[in-house]
């Protein structure tokens, strides 16, 4: 099958220096716990498991939980970011604290303290439940106004004066939509688009795919946000048959053996030994040849 890697995909500068800052750990004699998964990505977290860097997570529980469930030694605070008071709750447990927090993410903290101090509200644009989205509104919940579709600008005092900014990962064009209906809703608004340049440039990428291509495989996490970002513009920029998959493992077959152009990107927190699989699999796909359907195995070792 003729293949197009997407370009740029895969890791992002803010998980490669995550990554290398848990990795730093990985002789600790103390024991060492990433609160939450250290990027979305299971593979990731499990290869830092056998690095005996161990992942605290539960469905459901903020960052803040999470530090309940740590008794000893370093905490490793994720790309995503946090609050100020998870990390004080850490400290005050005498936990040793490495924030790998990414320094996109840490840039749109900055702009939101320095805006409720000029008497600004804001409207955070963000997906419910991800640690990013907690970490931006934990700054200041009473002033920092989580918004997930524009319905939810109804319920906000119009006459407000207001920014409106939003978590790194979310899609170019969502983005654009929303912002319009904040330029139109509130008179007294500012817009910071704090969309990081990693995910702009995954997204610009996919939305320029070329007008050949029958199938479009997005590797990554089911909860990384960045890659349903990818996938969901893929969908909407090209007639391709779009499939989100966490390794060439997850590849049907059947849904090829009509197909003669294929693209590949990834999200910013895959491995790129996963796509590099998922790549060098579709390449040598041959419908006619039953001995090209085999997938190869993942080789954890390999994943970071
Ligand atoms: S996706 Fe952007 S904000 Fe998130 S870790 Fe990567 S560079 Fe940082």
């Amino acid at each position: 099958m003729k293949v197009i890697p997407i370009t740029p995909r895969g890791y992002c500068k803010g998980v490669i220096r995550a990554i290398s800052m848990a990795k730093k750990y990985r002789d600790s004699q103390e024991p060492v716990t990433i609160l939450g998964m250290i990027v979305h990505n299971q593979y990731v977290v499990d290869a830092l498991e056998k690095m005996n860097i161990k992942t605290v997570d539960k469905k459901g529980a903020s960052r803040e939980d999470l530090v309940d469930l740590v008794d000893k030694g370093t905490v490793i605070i994720s790309a995503h970011g946090t609050s100020q008071s998870v990390i004080d709750k850490a400290l005050a447990k005498g936990l040793n604290v490495v924030d790998a927090t990414c320094l996109d993410v840490i840039k749109t903290h900055d702009l939101i303290k320095e805006k409720i101090s000029q008497g600004f509200e804001i409207l955070y644009v963000g997906k419910s439940g991800h640690p990013e989205s907690e970490g931006a509104v934990a700054i200041d919940p009473a002033r920092i106004h989580l918004i997930t579709k524009i319905s939810d600008f109804d319920r906000l005092d119009a006459n407000q004066k207001y920014l409106i900014t939003n978590q790194t990962t979310m899609s170019i064009y969502d983005i654009f939509n929303i912002f319009e209906a904040a330029k139109e809703k509130f008179p007294n608004l500012e817009l910071a688009d704090e969309i990081c340049d990693a995910t702009k440039v995954r997204q610009e990428a996919i939305g320029n795919v070329a007008k050949e291509v029958d199938i479009i495989y997005v590797v990554g996490d089911p909860h990384s946000n960045n890659s349903q970002k990818l996938a969901q513009i893929a969908r909407q920029k090209t007639k391709a048959a779009v499939f989100t998959i966490e390794t060439v493992q997850d590849i049907n077959t059947d849904d090829l053996l009509d197909k003669k152009v294929g693209a590949v990107t990834s999200g910013a927190s895959t491995p790129t030994y996963l796509t590099r699989q998922v790549i060098e699999y579709l390449e040598r796909f041959d419908p006619c040849d039953k001995s090209t359907y085999e997938k190869p195995k993942i080789e954890l070792d390999k994943v970071i």
